[in-house]
């Protein structure tokens, strides 16, 4: 018998998300069902609730960054048992065949991965994400949360922490490295903190110098004021790799000139209006501009596992689910410290 989640709905792009309910299948025979612990809100979530992308189907369920324990399996699970501690991401199922698929970069599905939310599930559902108490997902898109990571933190890591952890790992960071971050919102401050962990010489870019201390605290050794513009002068060429997460529009050229020679800029930032920049950006030093979408299954685990080898965790404000239109706006002032986080016992 299907059962009604708690959820919070957004019934339009203007409307605030509002108390309701959501359908839940029993899961599959290779389904978990999941009891939702904590849900993150990424602004990603905001961009969809509010209508700044296209093709959002109201109304929606948003939340993709699902931390919970399983509470129900199908009878041909094999990876999890129920009071396991798990986390589902941006996408729940993908056609599990094509070359990118079988590369374990699932996101990047051929046939398109089904999202968290605003998709359409393989049983011709609408999908409906982590604003809600409980989910069910194929177990082959569920992850393990270590014991090390507590719950709350973890959710997080779910999209913010695996966006920013595969950019640093395609494009090398480590030791000897020169990473910028622009924008330490919730995307940015686990850019950091993976960054510093994994051996890089860290620099944030951020609006203000309000961040500064905390920038410091979570590992950057540098830190500048991008309102100020001597900062661009300071540090042309100064850096092996840029990741962007200003989810408003930036000054491409302005970034890339801050490139070393082959120095890539990574695009993880989604504004809605396009970006533009001068061919002469990324000829000059041989630039590279790039974008750069989650990451797939395997390297989700592997993110997992090394925040709680190195005791990584997003830094959360947790909240009730009541608070969410509050937290919606005080992210688009880049007025949060650094993720809010949904009680989904709050739903
Ligand atoms: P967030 O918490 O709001 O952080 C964004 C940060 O960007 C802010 O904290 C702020 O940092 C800076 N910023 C905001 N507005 C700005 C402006 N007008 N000018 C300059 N800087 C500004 O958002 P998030 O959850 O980290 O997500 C960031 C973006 O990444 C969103 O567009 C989201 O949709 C996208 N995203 C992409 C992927 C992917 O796979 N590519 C995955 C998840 C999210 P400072 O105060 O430090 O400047
Ligand atoms: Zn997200
Ligand atoms: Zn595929």
């Amino acid at each position: 018998m299907p059962t009604l989640a708690k959820a919070y709905v957004a019934i339009s792009p203007t409307a605030p998300l509002e108390s309701g309910t959501v359908e839940r299948r029993d899961p599959g025979e290779c389904e978990v069902g999941i009891a939702i612990k904590f849900t993150g809100i990424c602004h990603s979530d905001i961009h969809t609730a509010r209508g700044d992308w296209t093709s959002i189907n109201y109304p929606v369920v948003v939340g993709h960054e699902i931390a919970g324990v399983v509470e129900a399996v199908g009878a041909k699970v094999t990876r999890y048992s129920v009071g396991d501690r798990v986390g589902v991401g941006c996408f729940v199922d993908s056609c599990r065949d094509c070359a990118n698929c079988r590369a374990g970069e699932e996101q990047h599905c051929l046939l398109g991965a089904v999202s968290t939310y605003n998709s359409v599930g393989r049983d011709g559902l609408p999908t409906a994400g982590g604003y809600s108490s409980s989910i069910v997902v194929d177990e082959n898109y569920v992850l393990r949360i270590p014991d090390g990571l507590p719950l709350d933190s973890a959710a997080p890591l779910l999209c913010a922490g695996i966006t920013m952890y595969s950019p640093l790992r395609n494009w090398n960071a480590g030791p000897g490295k020169r990473v910028a971050i622009i924008g330490m919102g919730g995307l940015g401050h686990m850019g950091v903190k993976m960054a510093a962990a994994m051996g890089a010489e860290v620099t944030v870019l951020s609006q203000s110098l309000k961040k500064e201390e905390d920038a410091r605290r979570l590992g950057a050794q540098h830190y500048y004021a991008t309102s100020d513009r001597a900062s661009f002068e300071v540090l042309a060429g100064r850096f092996d790799l840029i990741i962007n997460t200003v989810s408003a529009d930036i000054d491409v050229d302005q970034y890339l000139s801050l490139l070393a020679l082959d120095g890539t800029l990574v695009l993880v930032g989604l504004p809605s209006k396009p970006l533009t920049q001068r061919a002469w950006s990324l000829v000059a030093f041989r630039r590279n501009l790039a974008g750069s979408k989650m990451g797939g299954v395997p390297q989700t685990q592997e993110m997992l596992n090394f925040c709680a080898a190195h005791g990584l965790g997003a830094e959360v404000e947790v909240i009730q689910a009541s608070k969410i239109n509050d937290a919606f706006d005080r992210v688009i002032a880049s007025d949060v410290r650094y993720r809010f986080v949904i009680d989904a016992g709050t739903f």
